[in-house]
């Protein structure tokens, strides 16, 4: 796969082996300076295990690590990532917050696990823990080791056949609403903002209420340009964080070499007119 946008010194939402990225921080780091991205956000789902591994590294090669998470939440039955930037991660409000969710996670990980067994896929569970190589289970687990085994082709049919939503190893998802989200976010002294906006398949009107009841939480940005929407997405996203007073993010959603097609960097630039999120933060690219 091409890409046609020079590399993006900034990249503000990748993954690691602490959540369902395959690069352990170290490596993950690596990739990140030969790629030429200067600042990045390490933004595991759901806990910050991987970022004194990334500090370590971002010293090392002088990249600008941004403190961040991944947010799993809930809005009108709707699953919604919100990203946390430039957090604190030894805040306990956060913390508390985020191993509630981890305990959701290991709980749906035996849910998805008998519901395969039923299905006639024993061992489903098990596996997809050795799999995650980190304390979190998630889908993208079980869809590895569905593969692996043999059961699916690839991650397409495994979720599509059995962990999407409504399938016949759907647990339905049960996260924290989006806006106490933004709440821990907050709290931790760090800047909400919402994911891959272009991935929730809402129309216009329904993402505005859901951005009205987001800044009315403390939300204060979008991801504007996503390794995880259409390309097409950012100019009517640039659109609406003008028109609602929202800064913009930019981030790959990078998981790894073998999965997606994200590529770290390979971003295009926000549109005119809108706010970077790092700028209140007082980092200034040239
Ligand atoms: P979870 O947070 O455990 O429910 O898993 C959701 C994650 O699975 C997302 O963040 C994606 O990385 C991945 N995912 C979701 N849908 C798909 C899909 N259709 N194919 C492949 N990966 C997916
Ligand atoms: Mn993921
Ligand atoms: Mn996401
Ligand atoms: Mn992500």
């Amino acid at each position: 796969m091409s890409h046609p946008n020079p590399v993006s010194p900034i990249d503000l939402h990748m993954h690691s082996l602490a959540s369902d990225g395959t690069m352990t921080p170290t490596d993950l780091m690596q990739r990140v300076h030969a790629a030429g991205v200067r600042v990045m956000a390490l933004t595991d789902h759901d806990n910050t295990a991987g970022l004194a591994e990334a500090r370590v590294q971002a010293a090392a090669l002088d990249i600008q690590l941004v403190p961040g998470v991944e947010v799993s939440s809930e809005w009108s039955s709707q699953g919604i990532h919100i990203v946390g930037l430039f957090i604190d991660p030894a805040n306990n409000i956060l913390q508390g917050g985020l191993s509630r969710i981890m305990a959701f996670r290991d709980w749906r990980a035996l849910e998805i696990g008998r519901l395969l067994e039923g299905a006639g896929i024993p061992d489903a569970e098990a596996g997809a823990r050795a799999m995650a190589g980190s304390r979190m289970v998630g889908r993208s687990h079980f869809s590895r080791w569905l593969v692996r085994e043999g059961y699916c082709a690839d991650g397409n049919e495994a979720f599509g056949k059995y962990l999407g939503r409504g399938c016949k190893a759907y647990v339905p998802s049960d996260w924290i609403p989006m806006t106490e989200a933004v709440g821990w976010i907050n709290a931790a002294g760090g800047s909400a903002v919402l994911a891959h906006p272009g991935r929730y398949k809402l129309s216009g009107t329904r993402l505005r209420v859901l951005l009205t009841e987001f800044q009315d939480a403390g939300g204060i940005g979008l991801e504007v340009c996503s390794g995880s929407q259409a390309a097409g997405d950012r100019e009517h996203l640039g659109r609406l964080a003008r028109q609602l007073g929202m800064v913009g993010s930019v981030g790959s959603d990078f998981h790894g070499p073998d999965v997606g097609h994200a590529a770290i960097g390979h971003l295009p630039p926000l549109p005119d007119g809108v706010e970077p999120v790092w700028d209140r933060a007082g980092i200034h690219l040239h």
